[in-house]
C-alpha cells in the first residue's frame, strides 16, 4: 500500500466514525429508531405467531435459492424467453452501464417517470442517469418520496426514511406542498396520496423492481402495501422492471413461497398487495385475436443485473448474501443498526449490507468500515429467515480487506504491537 492510499482509507474510515458518532448523539434518529424496533418486533411477533408454518416455509425457500444459485444462466435464459414469448422485451445486463444504455434507449427527455422501491436501481444510480436525461422522476414510495426531498440516502433497506420521525415529515411536507401539514401520520399519508395522484396520471413510463421472478412464466412478483406499485406498474405506457439474478426462482410456486417468507419476516401478517405480471396488458375480446396494449402498459421491459452477482455465486460463503430477501429483520436486532440506522452502512446496510456493498454497489473502499464495525454477535443469523451466515461471511471479507489495505489504523497499530511483542519473546 503506498502512503497516498492509506490516506485515503484513513480518511474513509473517519469520516464514517464521525457519522456513526453524530447519528448515535442525534435525538431524532434515536426517537424514530426506538418506535420503528418496538412496532417492528411486536406485528413480526404476531405475524410468526399466527402463521407458524412460515418458519418450515423458510427451510424450504432456502433450497429453493440454493437451486437457483445454482442454475442462474439456465434459469435467466428461461426467463428471458418467456418474456419475450409474450410480447415483452428481457436484458441480462452483466453490468450497470449495459442496463442504463437500455433505459436510454426507451425514455426520452422530459418523460415524467413514477418509480416504485427497488435498491436495484440504487445499484445504476438510476435516478442521476435518468434525471441528467432530462426525464422528471417521481419517488412514490411514501419513504423513498420523503428521502428523495429530503436529499438524504435510505436508511433501510425496507423503510427507507425509518430515521426521520413525524414532526420532521410534517415540515418537510410543509415546504413541499406551501402550505402547514400537521404532525399527524394520518394526515401526512393522505397528504402524499394527493401530490403524488398527477404524477401516477402524467407518467409515461413507470419504474420497478420484483420481489421474485418465476421463470417457469417469466412472471415478476411485487409485493406491497400502499399500492403504489401497482398504479407505477399499470398506468404509465411503459413498464420497466429491474431486478438482480438472485430474484429468479423457477416457479410460480416458488414465487409465492417467497411472497409468503419475506413479508412475515418482514413484519406483515399478509401483505396488502401482491402483483403477479407476465407480459404487457393485452386482450382477446374481439375474435379472440390477442392484441397487446389494452388498459395497461403497451410495454414491459424485464432488466435482469447481474453486477457481480455471477462471481457471488461461484463462491459458497458469498453465495449466501444472494439468498437474502430484503425482509431487513436482521437490521432491527442487531446490535449496532438501531443506534445509529444507515449509517451503518453505505446504501446496503448492516452486517448483510458490508457483503452487498463490498460486490454490488460501492466496493472494497465502502465496505471497510462497515465490516469492521460489526460485533460478530450473530444475532442476524438467528432471525434470518434465510440462515444467512454473515459473521463468517464479514471473516472472510476481512481478510480480503487486510489482504487488500484496508484496515482501520487502530487496527493496523493493535497489529504492529502484537508483532513487536512477539519478536521480543
Ligand atoms: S439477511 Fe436475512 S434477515 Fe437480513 S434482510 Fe436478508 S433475509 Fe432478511
Amino acid at each position: 500500500m503506498t502512503e497516498d492510499t492509506n490516506k485515503e482509507i484513513d480518511e474513509t474510515f473517519a469520516r464514517y466514525q464521525d457519522e456513526l458518532w453524530n447519528a448515535m448523539e442525534d435525538e431524532t434518529i434515536q426517537l424514530a429508531l426506538s418506535r420503528a424496533v418496538e412496532s417492528f418486533r411486536r406485528n413480526k411477533d404476531e405475524a410468526l405467531k399466527l402463521y407458524p408454518q412460515v418458519k418450515e416455509k423458510a427451510k424450504e425457500l432456502r433450497k429453493v435459492k440454493e437451486y437457483s444459485l445454482l442454475h442462474i444462466d439456465e434459469l435467466a435464459k428461461q426467463v428471458k424467453d418467456r418474456v419475450e414469448d409474450l410480447k415483452g422485451q428481457c436484458l441480462i445486463a452483466k453490468e450497470p452501464k449495459d442496463a442504463l444504455k437500455y433505459i436510454s434507449e426507451i425514455v426520452k427527455e422530459k418523460d415524467i417517470i413514477v418509480k416504485s422501491k427497488s435498491l436495484t436501481c440504487e445499484e445504476l444510480h438510476l435516478n442521476d442517469y435518468l434525471e441528467k436525461l432530462g426525464c422528471e422522476v417521481y419517488e412514490t414510495d411514501l419513504g423513498e418520496f420523503i428521502i428523495q426531498h429530503l436529499k438524504s440516502r435510505p436508511m433501510h433497506i425496507l423503510s427507507p426514511a425509518i430515521h426521520v420521525p413525524k414532526e420532521k415529515v410534517a415540515e418537510l411536507f410543509s415546504s413541499i406542498m406551501g402550505k402547514s401539514v400537521p404532525p399527524d401520520i394520518g394526515v401526512l399519508v393522505k397528504e402524499a396520496r394527493i401530490f403524488l395522484r398527477d404524477a401516477f396520471f402524467k407518467a409515461n413510463v413507470g419504474i420497478s423492481g420484483a420481489n421474485a421472478i418465476a421463470a417457469e412464466t417469466g412472471t415478476i412478483f411485487l409485493i406491497e402495501n400502499e399500492g403504489n406499485a401497482r398504479l407505477v406498474t399499470g398506468l404509465p405506457r411503459k413498464h420497466i422492471a429491474v431486478a438482480g439474478l438472485e430474484k429468479i426462482v423457477p416457479t410460480l410456486q416458488d414465487g409465492m413461497l417467497v411472497v409468503e417468507v419475506a413479508s412475515r419476516y418482514a413484519n406483515y401478517k399478509a401483505p396488502s398487495y401482491v402483483s403477479l405480471i407476465s407480459s404487457p396488458s393485452k386482450t382477446g375480446d374481439i375474435e379472440k385475436q390477442t392484441t397487446y396494449g389494452a388498459h395497461g402498459p403497451e410495454e414491459l421491459h424485464v432488466i435482469l443485473l447481474d453486477n457481480n452477482r455471477t462471481e457471488m455465486i461461484k463462491d459458497s460463503t458469498y453465495r449466501q448474501a444472494l439468498y437474502c430477501l430484503r425482509c431487513g429483520a436482521c437490521l432491527y436486532e442487531c446490535s449496532i443498526y438501531p443506534l445509529t440506522a444507515g449509517y451503518y452502512g453505505h446504501l446496503y446496510m448492516g452486517g448483510i449490507g458490508a457483503i452487498l456493498t463490498a460486490f454490488l454497489l460501492g466496493g472494497l473502499k465502502n465496505a471497510a468500515p462497515i465490516a469492521y464495525t460489526c460485533t460478530l454477535c450473530g444475532r442476524c443469523k438467528e432471525v434470518c429467515p434465510m440462515e444467512i451466515d454473515v459473521p463468517e461471511m464479514i471473516l472472510k471479507l476481512r481478510e480480503t480487506l487486510a489482504k487488500e489495505g484496508y484496515v482501520p489504523q487502530q487496527i493496523r497499530e493493535i497489529a504492529k504491537t502484537i508483532i513487536n511483542e512477539r519478536s521480543l519473546k
